[in-house]
């Protein structure tokens, strides 16, 4: 096609046929799916348009068919790398179209500046960014230059503060509008409630920049699912309940497959292992493992070598599984859309598949715990905005122009701070004022000269060449030889500016003087019109608790679901369609728990018999233990926690174990199992043998020293299933 944006009489006539004749070349589809011409439609006619639409709709076709046919580039936003890197590969390998690629993190900058040069040069249709990239200074720098004709939000819902979802990396989108005016945005979503819609419509600025704006719903209904809530009334019956409708239902039928989802890394892996002994294949999933791991694992789901996944939510999106037969909720989510997320993953395949929820009054205490950890008090707000103004910790560094140099690592290291919660609050502090970012820099990065030193400095400018005599003097620059350079302590030396550095390198990487590897990146601070006024920070934590609240107030909403009765004249299908699209009149399902007693099902309840309980494996034990807090205590705060101790004895004095430690999911596993002096032999023996070490480390608000004890990669093999579990015990 030879422009971007169509009439309406032009699309039908011109375009039409032309896109069917894609959509068999490209996809090896024969027609579009309900509703998806209409979205392609509405894009190629140049309307702002949101799209909500279930989960394998088929949503990401409507973007990406526009944009291959269409010139100008489609800048594709969305959330996840895994779902970016997925889709990339989809188009680039499998169907072998060549004008589509990413820039993610993780990615050298050199295959960013590659991306980059394909997208300016026009040989990109569409380019995926990870929301975190839309601050990097070159993406910035490239922006103008990119001949951008469509913006997409994918899994918009991340956007909102009130979703189940939110990332507040997605704000950033909203500092392209200004740079994008009166380009077409394109939002996708799974999730439709009306605060959700409200809030998308309102970040992206949809139909407020003088282009039409559409808002299309698709239909939410599954008609080949069937829901069942079973209410079990001890911990064994729950077990028992679970593992047995897994066994049945995947007996049913040849390769047939599941997955059930729990609330905890510790759960996920005793209920694989439970199922296991009963001869299924099963095996854990969750953020704790590594992410070689993950992708094995669901490598082989997806080529039925594993039956079973026992999940935490962190498995799921970009899971494109069809014949799914169960989704099993041990624990149930903390919010509906994430129940209609995450049940809706089973029956792909248009086959009649379960969704399950073994209901415990005890999984709600445990997402209050999670959300809880999460918020941030007005103290520890403070004393973030304090800390990182006044850059008084290690590895922060003041210029003299008042910009304060550092990196979130360090950050979350000195001041031993959680990763997440930090990014949420310096989002706050931003968005308020208090501190304002700058552009990102290289904090660190390897540098090897290609050409002799006065051959490069012969060819430079003036300041250029000072600046790099600086360089070689201080990190020892020499043709072929690696050097490291740290930008931290040069400009603690020279109150220098780490962006100028980073001009030059990558100039004179460019011009292939030097090869530049770049492999830590810095944040810049400063302080904002608010940096002084104490009521900003309070309104920043009282916006936390209204959060909070909203949370509590999904988390409710997904209880009800679990308690509703058959007396109340319910249907579980229906609840689920009104709460996702704000309807109140959604036909019954007939198959449900509430609509009917007597619907076929593939299991009987007489066969449901409890597993034989597990032998708690002391090694496995710990190294879980000490993976889900990696680098957090030391050996006796482990132990600790192990044997269920809540507090301890130092100089004679009584201390009770932090809130973290005794609220840890491993807390008391191995109670009864292990005493004081075996446990102290295993972790002796363990860190002899290399899986796991002591490291010494600095408190930040004193200095005093402590030890931490580190999962190594032999320990993380252990619990990958990759080495076998060693036995002895000292
Ligand atoms: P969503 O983003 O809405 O969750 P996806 O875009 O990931 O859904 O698509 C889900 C699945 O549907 C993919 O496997 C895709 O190949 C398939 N699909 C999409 N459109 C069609 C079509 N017109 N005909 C057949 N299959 C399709
Ligand atoms: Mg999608």
């Amino acid at each position: 096609l030879t422009k971007a944006i169509f009439t309406d009489s032009e699309f039908e006539q011109e375009v039409l046929p032309h896109l069917l004749a894609v959509l068999k070349s490209v996809w090896g589809f024969d027609s579009f799916r309900k509703n998806q011409l209409d979205l392609v439609r509405a894009v190629l006619t140049g309307n702002d348009l949101l799209g909500l639409f279930p989960t394998g709709a088929g949503k990401s076709l409507t973007f990406q068919l526009p944009a291959l046919v269409r010139p100008g580039l489609t800048l594709v936003i969305s959330p996840l790398i895994a779902l970016i890197r997925d889709q990339v590969q989809k188009l680039r390998h499998e169907a072998e179209v060549k004008y589509v690629n990413c820039l993610v993190s993780g990615m050298t900058s050199m295959e960013q500046e590659e991306v980059l040069a394909e997208a300016q040069n026009k040989r990109l249709r569409i380019l995926y960014v990870s929301p975190e990239r839309l601050r990097d200074p070159r993406f910035r720098a490239f922006l103008d230059k990119l001949p951008i004709v469509q913006l997409v939000v994918d899994e918009a819902h991340c956007i909102s503060t009130w979703g189940h979802d939110f990332r507040p990396d997605f704000l950033e989108i909203s500092t392209l509008l200004p740079a994008t005016k009166s380009i077409p945005i394109q939002a996708l979503t799974a999730t439709a409630t009306t605060p959700v819609r409200n809030e998308i419509e309102k970040t992206l600025e949809l139909g407020k920049r003088g282009l039409p704006f559409v808002t299309m719903t698709g239909d939410f209904r599954r008609d080949n699912l069937v829901f069942r809530v079973f209410h079990p009334s001890s911990a064994k019956d729950r077990d028992a309940l679970t593992v047995s409708l897994a066994q049945q239902i995947v007996g049913s039928e040849k390769g047939g497959a599941g997955v059930i989802y729990v609330a905890t890394r510790r759960e996920s892996e005793r209920l694989a292992a439970l199922l296991r002994s009963r001869n299924i294949a099963a095996q854990p999933y969750h953020a704790g493992l590594a992410t070689a791991t993950r992708h094995h694992v669901q490598e082989l789901f997806m080529q039925g070598e594993i039956q079973v996944v026992v999940a935490t939510n962190a498995f799921g999106m970009g899971v494109d599984k069809q014949e799914i037969r169960f989704v099993i909720h041990y624990d149930h989510p903390n919010s509906v859309e994430a129940y209609v997320q995450e049940s809706g993953r089973a029956g792909r395949d248009g086959k009649e598949a379960y969704g399950i929820l073994i209901y415990s009054s005890a999984t709600q205490r445990t997402h209050r715990f999670l959300a809880k950890k999460g918020i941030p008090t007005s103290d520890e707000i403070a004393e973030i905005a304090k800390r990182v103004l006044a850059a008084d910790f290690y590895g922060a560094v003041r210029h003299s122009d008042g910009s304060i140099f550092t990196s979130f690592e360090n950050i979350v290291t000195e001041l031993d701070f959680e990763e997440a919660k930090l990014w949420v609050i310096v989002h706050a502090l931003e968005q308020a004022e208090v501190i304002k970012r700058g552009e990102d820099f290289v904090l660190e990065a390897t540098v090897l000269l290609n050409n002799s030193l006065d051959d490069i400095l012969n060819r430079l400018s003036k300041t250029d060449q000072e600046l790099f005599e600086i360089l070689i003097k201080e990190f020892n620059f020499k043709p072929n030889v690696r050097c490291y350079y740290k930008a931290l302590p040069l400009i603690q030396k020279i109150d220098n500016n780490p962006h100028v550095v980073d001009a030059l390198l990558t100039k004179l990487a460019q011009t292939g003087e030097l090869i530049h590897r770049t492999y830590a990146r810095g944040s810049t601070f400063r302080a904002g019109i608010n940096a002084n006024n104490k009521n900003v920070v309070k309104k920043i934590a009282t916006d936390f608790l209204t959060r909070f609240q909203q949370f509590d107030s999904r988390l409710k909403d997904m209880i009800k679901f679990a308690e509703m009765s058959v007396n109340s004249g319910q249907c579980r299908a229906a609840y689920l369609i009104n709460y996702l699209t704000g309807s109140t009149s959604s036909p019954r399902c007939g198959k449900c728990d509430l609509c009917t007693t007597n619907y076929p099902v593939p299991w009987s309840m007489s066969a449901v018999v409890a597993p034989e309980p597990l032998q708690v494996h002391p090694t496995m034990a710990i190294l879980e233990t000490v993976r889900d807090h990696n680098n957090q205590y030391g050996k006796t705060t482990l132990k600790k926690i192990l044997l269920g101790e809540a507090f301890g004895k130092s100089g004679g004095k009584q201390y009770e174990l932090p809130a973290y430690a005794r609220n840890s999911e491993h807390f008391g596993v191995l109670r009864g199992v292990l005493n004081q002096e075996k446990l102290q032999n295993y972790f002796d023996r363990l860190i002899a043998d290399g899986y796991i070490s002591e490291i010494e480390r600095r408190r930040s608000n004193d200095g005093g020293i402590y030890t931490s004890i580190q999962l190594r990669p032999r320990g993380r093999d252990i619990l990958a299933g990759a080495e076998p579990i060693p036995t002895s015990e000292s």
